[in-house]
């Protein structure tokens, strides 16, 4: 390795959302997460969902409205 042009690379704390903490190494000594492998639906197999401003419940509320839509012209 050339001298001088690289960052230190130390040890890290990384910090999760879901309140797990780990550490690594990184060129910064912090680091906070929002997801790591403990919470992360890949792993734990459960749905999660990351909703932002209730945009998953508009969304849950219009395809409902529509399902209900569709039945009512089924039936006339
Ligand atoms: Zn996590």
């Amino acid at each position: 390795m050339k001298s001088d042009i690289h960052p230190n690379y130390v040890e890290a704390h990384v910090t999760c959302t879901c309140g797990n903490n780990f550490t690594t190494r990184s060129t910064k000594p912090e680091i906070h997460v929002e997801i790591c492998a403990e919470c992360h639906p890949f792993y734990t197999g459960k749905q999660k969902l990351v909703d932002t401003g209730g945009r998953v419940e508009r969304f849950q509320r219009r395809a409902a409205k529509g399902r209900a839509a569709a039945r009512q012209a089924a039936n006339a």
